[in-house]
């Protein structure tokens, strides 16, 4: 098949023209005149160029957020004006679904199958989940027990100038993560998209002005961490940070962000354990195990990339692990036969190599995969790759990959692997596999873990929780609590003698 042929007219006119960023209604480049390439993971081809912002350009766009807030129509319209808006959002990108995927893919590298089926229709719920929110969020009246006769109750109101900056594993899905809670509590918002992913980001911003967002409520900066990412962390008039990306730059951002008292959510990283009990159904746990990995490429920040498994059906299951990662067809993630795409970048490509070779240093037996295949080698192709270790303080056992490359190691009984599992500074996600009630939830209660997964993996929901314990992060999106990250809450009180 042409690959070629089977990209869109509109996605040809999309790459072709020049990319601008939005800043207050505004399709501008940036100040320096700058741009940079985003480059297709699958070939090493450039698909397009984007402005390179840096501070002078954040600055631009904090001002046009802060006056969005204050003076534009938004601060003016009803919690229904603005939930109408989102569902309208969220209606466009449905009617252009198949553009965003295709371009998802091009600029990321993941299948044509996961973009057109998780990506983009999870960017429309997520919109349409928040879309109903805006009309529900409520303060309390408080029954305060001071002398005389009091009416005390609360406001939810919004934060104000919200920074974001997202990370490039699932490019147009975080924005949404990002934007839609924001905008559903009536903040205004400046977005950096990764630098290695920031098209669709950009595609979006035009729909958001094409339904009628007032200028200024969505700013898109594009633009390196570096320069655009620390400039609007270190930003005086930036009310919040919200970031999703590595632990290592979250630390940063913390530290950014307390110049004057941002509030600050993270969603970091992890190194999360996929546990398999003896009694659990293998014929469910071994694809568990193998999509908890090798979902988007291992570039997911839940990925099961420590798989404990009870002695007695350990061999079993590698073997079976061994068996599937040897026959997953990869290719680049437009051909809709691939069932593995390329990393997104050479620097992650890099990245995933030095650990795999870390692993083989110090001693893990590797299985099979560990090198890019022959008839790729154009693109950032990794095979998935399958380790067994012992030892629970190998660098592969330790940090995050963040590529198809999973440990597997065998643990004897609940109190074994309860240390193991929890001996990691990551807490975002786990996977437990039994048929044991007790031991499933038992397991579930002892794992320092954000989300924990019974006899299932990777599964989200818009109303559902989701965030880290220890340094995977601070704060939770999804669901009731995502409004918490996003207003304030004011008390009032009024003397009634
Ligand atoms: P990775 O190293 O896998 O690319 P990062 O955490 O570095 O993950 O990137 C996630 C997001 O954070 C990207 O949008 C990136 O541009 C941004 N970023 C990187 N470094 C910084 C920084 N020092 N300050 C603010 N944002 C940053
Ligand atoms: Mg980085």
């Amino acid at each position: 098949m042409d690959q070629a042929l089977s990209v869109q007219e509109r996605v040809r006119g999309f790459l072709g023209r020049e990319q601008k960023m939005l800043i207050g209604g505004q399709w501008v480049s940036a100040v320096s005149g700058k741009t940079f390439p985003t480059v297709n993971p699958a070939t090493g081809e450039v698909l397009a160029h984007v402005p390179d912002g840096d501070a002078a350009d954040v600055d631009k766009a904090v001002r046009a957020a802060r006056r969005a807030l204050e003076e534009g129509p938004w601060s003016r319209m009803t919690p229904a004006e603005r939930s109408r808006l989102l569902y309208k959002l969220a209606d466009k990108i449905e009617e252009r679904a198949t553009e965003f995927a295709q371009l998802e893919t091009l600029d990321n590298g993941k299948t044509i199958r996961e973009s057109a089926n998780i990506d983009i229709p999870g960017t429309v719920e997520h919109f349409r989940y928040f879309a109903g929110w805006a009309t529900k969020i409520t303060g309390e009246t408080i029954p305060v027990s001071v002398p005389g006769h009091f009416l005390n109750y609360t406001r939810r109101e919004p934060v104000g100038v919200v920074g974001q900056i997202i990370p490039w594993n699932f490019p147009l899905l975080m924005a949404a993560w990002k934007i839609a809670p924001a905008l559903a509590c009536g903040n205004t918002v400046v977005l950096k998209p990764a630098e290695q992913t920031p098209l669709t980001a950009l595609l979006l911003g035009e729909l958001i002005q094409e339904v009628g967002f007032p200028d200024g409520v969505v700013n898109i900066v594009t633009g390196f961490g570096e320069t655009a990412g620390a400039a609007l962390v270190n930003h005086p008039d930036v009310d919040k940070i919200a970031f999703t990306g590595s632990t290592e730059v979250g630390r940063k951002i913390m530290q950014g962000a307390a110049g004057n008292m941002k509030r600050v959510s993270l969603e970091l990283g992890g190194k999360s354990p996929n546990i398999i009990f003896p009694d659990a159904d293998l014929s469910k746990a071994i694809p568990g195990a193998i999509m908890g990995i090798y979902f988007n490429q291992g570039q997911v920040c839940a990925a099961g990339s420590r798989v404990y498994v009870q002695k007695g059906v350990f061999d079993n299951v590698v073997s079976n692990m061994v068996d599937y990662s040897k026959s997953v067809r990869l290719g680049p993630g437009i051909d809709p036969q691939s069932e593995m795409g390329p990393l997104v970048s050479n620097e992650q490509f890099n990245r995933v190599m030095h650990y795999i070779e870390r692993g083989r240093e110090e001693g893990a037996e590797l299985l099979c995969g560990g090198a890019r295949p022959d008839h790729l080698s154009n693109g950032y192709f990794v095979q998935p790759t399958v380790f067994v270790a012992t030892q629970n303080d190998l660098t592969i056992m330790r940090e995050e990959i963040f590529g198809p490359v999973v440990v597997v190691s065998p643990f004897n009984d609940i109190e074994d692997i309860v240390k193991k599992a929890n001996d990691t500074m990551y807490g975002l996600a786990a996977g437990v596999w039994t048929n044991d009630i007790r031991k499933a939830h038992r397991t579930a209660h002892l794992l320092k873990a954000g989300t924990v997964w019974v006899n299932c993996y990777n599964l989200i929901d818009n109303a559902s929780p989701w965030g880290g314990f220890k340094q995977s992060g601070i704060g939770r999106e999804m669901g009731h609590y995502a409004l918490e990250l996003y207003t304030e809450v004011k008390s009032v009180w009024v003397n009634l003698d």
